[in-house]
C-alpha cells in the first residue's frame, strides 16, 4: 500500500535561506523581531515591552523599533483558532499584579464539564478522566484573545505589521539576522501586477519564531541549525464551528469514540469538544490525529456526521453556523520538543515549537509562557550587548525550570499509546496520568504521520449529505471561514502533481478546505491532482501527510473572528 511520504514535495528548506540582499540602507531595520501574532508572539511583545520601559537605556540601544511582530494574517487574531479553554496561569505571570482574568474578553470560568462516549445514537457520561478536567479554566475565543493582546503589545511599544508573511530566514556567518517577508501582487505564474510590492529584508538583533503550528520558516530553521527532536513531529487535524443556539449549554462536553472507529487498524485517535461561548454562542470542534490511515476520512465531514448525534443535534436545535474553521494541533510532545530551542540570533516557542499537552488539549498557556521566557532571554542577551552563539542559551533552562518541561514530561508517551487503538491506549493513558508520568513505559517508537500506510475503506460513502442548515459541504465552510484569498496568486501548495489513486484520494479528503481534487488518470495508474489553492485556511494539514504548506501573500487566508 502506497505512503504519502513516498511522494515527496517539490520543496527544499535551502530555497528559504537566504543572505539579506537589499542593500544597507533599504533593510528595515528592528531590535528584537517576532514572527507571528498568536499567543506566543504577542506575549513576547509584552513582555519586551515591559522590560524595555524599565530599562530606557536597553530600548535605544534597539533603535527606533524596538520590538516588531509580524503576521501573515488580515489583522491580528485573523489566523487564530482555538477550543479555547485556557489555563489562566501563564496570563497572571504575564500581567502580574493588578491582573483580572475579567478584564480580558471572555466567555467566563468553565461552569462544569461532561465527558461521554458516543455510539451511533446513544452516550454514556462517564467521569471525567483526569486531563479533561477543567475545574479554574476559563473560555474564550482565541481570535479575540489575540486582538486583545496586540493592543497591549502596541500600548506597549510595539510595531505590529499585519498582512506581512515570513517567507525566508536571513542568515548571515552562521546567525539568524532576521528575515524576508513575502512579494505582494504576483501573478499565477509569478508576473509582476501593477500593484506589485517587493518584499522587505527585515534585520533584527534575534528573532523569535512564534508561527504556530506548521511554521514555515520553523520548519526551515529546525533543517538548518539541525534542531530536530528525537522524534519526529506529528499533529492532529482540528475542524470547528461557532453556533449561535437558541438556549445556553451550562458546561463544557467532551466526547470519545463515535464517530471515530476503535479499531487499531486504523489509528483513528481523537474527539470533540462543545464549549458554551455566553448564553447565545457554542463552539464545537471534532480533534483526528494525522496519523490515520484510512484515505477516505475526513475530519470536516466527520464534524458533519458528529453534528447528528441525537444529543448534539440538540445543544444545536434552533440554532445557525456562525463561523468554521480548521487547523493542525502539534502532537509529539515531548520527545519531539526541538532540541535546543535556540540557535544563535534565534528562539523558537509557542506551537511552533510543539508545546502542547494533547491529552489536555491545551497549548495556549504554554505558548504564552514560553513567549514570555523567550523575551526575558532575548533582553537578557541584548542587555549585555551580545547576541553570540549561545547567549540565548538561558531559554532552554527557563523552559526546562518551567511547568511547561513539567508538563509535558509527565505525558510524554500519552500520544504513541494511542497507535494501540482506543482501549489499550485509552488504559495506558489513564496509568500514564494518575501516576503522573512515573509508570515507565519506557521510549514508545514515533513515526511521520506521512509515512502510514493508507487503506481505503469507502467510508466516505456514509458522511451526511449537506442540508445547509446542520450539515455543510466543504466550500460553505471556507465561506464561513471569511477566507478572502486573491484567486490569481502563485501557487503556496508544494506537493507532487502525479500520484497513486488513494494519495490523491487522501488529500481529497483530508483537505477541509477544498483544495484537491482527484484528476485524470495515466496510463501508467497514477493520477494528476488537481489545485483550488486560494481555498485554502492554511491548516496545516498538507505538510503533515506528504505536501508542504509555505506562506500564501500576506493578507490571505481565514478572518476568523470568533474561533
Ligand atoms: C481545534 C483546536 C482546539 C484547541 N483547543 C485548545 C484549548 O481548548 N485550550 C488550549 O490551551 N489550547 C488549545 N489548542 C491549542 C492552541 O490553540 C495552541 O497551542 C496555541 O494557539 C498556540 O499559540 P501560538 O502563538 O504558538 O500559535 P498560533 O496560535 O498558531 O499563532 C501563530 C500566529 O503566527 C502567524 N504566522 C505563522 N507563520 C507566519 C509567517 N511565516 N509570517 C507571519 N505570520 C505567521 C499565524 O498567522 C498566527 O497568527 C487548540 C488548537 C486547535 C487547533
Ligand atoms: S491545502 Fe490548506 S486547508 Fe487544505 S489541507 Fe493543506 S493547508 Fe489545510
Amino acid at each position: 500500500m502506497s505512503r504519502p511520504s513516498n511522494f515527496p514535495p517539490p520543496f527544499s528548506p535551502r530555497d528559504y535561506v537566504a543572505e539579506p540582499t537589499d542593500p544597507a540602507d533599504e533593510r528595515i531595520e528592528v531590535g528584537v523581531l517576532i514572527v507571528g501574532a498568536g499567543p506566543a508572539g504577542l506575549a513576547c511583545a509584552i513582555r519586551l515591552g515591559q522590560l524595555l520601559e524599565e530599562h530606557p537605556d536597553v530600548a535605544e540601544r534597539l533603535g527606533d523599533v524596538p520590538v516588531a511582530v509580524l503576521e501573515k494574517g488580515k489583522q491580528p487574531g485573523s489566523h487564530l483558532l482555538s477550543g479555547a479553554v485556557v489555563d489562566p496561569r501563564a496570563l497572571r505571570r504575564l500581567f502580574g499584579d493588578g491582573f483580572r482574568i475579567e478584564d480580558l474578553p471572555n466567555f467566563g470560568p468553565v461552569p462544569g464539564e461532561s465527558v461521554y462516549v458516543l455510539t451511533r445514537r446513544a452516550s454514556l457520561p462517564i467521569p471525567p478522566p483526569p486531563p479533561m478536567r477543567n475545574h479554574g479554566n476559563w473560555i474564550f475565543s482565541l481570535s479575540q484573545l489575540g486582538r486583545f493582546l496586540a493592543e497591549r503589545a502596541e500600548e506597549g511599544g510595539s510595531m505590529i505589521l499585519p498582512e506581512t508573511a515570513a517567507q525566508k530566514l536571513l542568515v548571515s556567518h552562521g546567525r539568524v539576522v532576521g528575515v524576508r517577508t513575502g512579494d505582494k501582487g504576483r501573478s499565477r505564474e509569478g508576473g509582476e501586477l501593477g500593484n506589485f510590492e517587493a518584499g522587505s529584508d527585515v534585520v533584527a538583533k534575534v528573532t523569535v519564531l512564534a508561527e504556530g503550528t506548521q511554521g514555515h520558516l520553523t520548519g526551515v530553521a529546525l533543517d538548518r541549525f539541525g534542531l530536530r527532536g528525537e522524534d519526529p513531529q506529528v499533529w492532529e487535524l482540528g475542524v470547528k464551528e461557532v453556533w449561535k443556539v437558541a438556549r445556553p449549554l451550562d458546561r463544557i462536553i467532551h466526547t470519545l469514540g463515535w464517530p471515530l472507529r476503535p479499531g487499531k487498524r486504523y489509528r483513528e485517535f481523537g474527539g470533540s469538544f462543545i464549549y458554551p461561548m455566553g448564553e447565545d454562542m457554542v463552539t464545537i470542534g471534532l480533534v483526528v490525529g494525522l496519523d490515520y490511515r484510512d484515505a477516505s476520512l475526513s475530519v470536516h465531514d466527520l464534524l458533519q456526521e458528529l453534528k447528528t448525534h441525537p444529543k448534539i443535534r440538540r445543544i444545536l436545535a434552533g440554532g445557525e453556523r456562525a463561523q468554521w474553521g480548521a487547523k493542525t494541533i502539534p502532537s509529539g510532545g515531548f520527545h519531539a520538543l526541538p532540541s535546543p530551542l535556540h540557535a544563535p540570533g534565534l528562539l523558537l516557542c509557542g506551537d511552533g515549537a510543539g508545546m502542547v499537552n494533547i491529552p489536555r488539549l491545551k497549548g495556549v498557556h504554554y505558548a504564552i509562557e514560553s513567549g514570555r521566557l523567550a523575551a526575558e532571554a532575548a533582553f537578557r542577551a541584548l542587555q549585555r550587548g551580545e547576541t553570540p552563539a549561545t547567549a540565548l542559551a538561558s531559554y532552554d533552562d527557563a523552559v526546562r525550570d518551567s511547568f511547561i518541561w513539567n508538563d509535558l514530561y509527565e505525558v510524554r508517551n500519552m500520544r504513541q499509546v494511542f497507535g494501540h487503538g482506543f482501549f489499550v491506549g485509552g488504559a495506558l493513558a489513564s496509568a500514564m496520568t494518575i501516576s503522573k508520568g512515573r509508570v515507565e513505559l519506557g521510549k514508545l517508537p514515533a513515526e511521520p504521520d506521512a509515512d502510514q500506510p493508507l487503506l481505503v475503506t469507502g467510508r466516505d460513502s456514509g458522511y451526511p449529505a449537506p442540508d445547509g442548515k446542520l450539515t455543510f459541504d466543504k466550500l460553505s465552510s471556507v465561506f464561513a471561514s471569511g477566507n478572502k484569498t486573491r484567486d490569481d496568486q502563485p501557487n503556496h501548495i508544494r506537493i507532487e502533481r502525479r500520484v497513486p489513486r488513494e494519495v490523491a484520494e487522501l488529500w481529497a479528503h483530508m483537505c477541509p478546505a477544498q483544495v484537491y481534487e482527484v484528476g485524470a488518470e495515466d496510463a501508467d495508474g497514477t493520477v494528476l491532482v488537481e489545485l483550488a489553492p486560494s481555498n485554502c485556511v492554511q491548516c496545516g494539514a498538507i505538510t503533515a501527510k506528504g505536501g508542504r504548506l509555505t506562506p500564501p501573500e500576506g493578507g490571505s487566508g481565514p478572518e476568523y473572528t470568533l474561533t
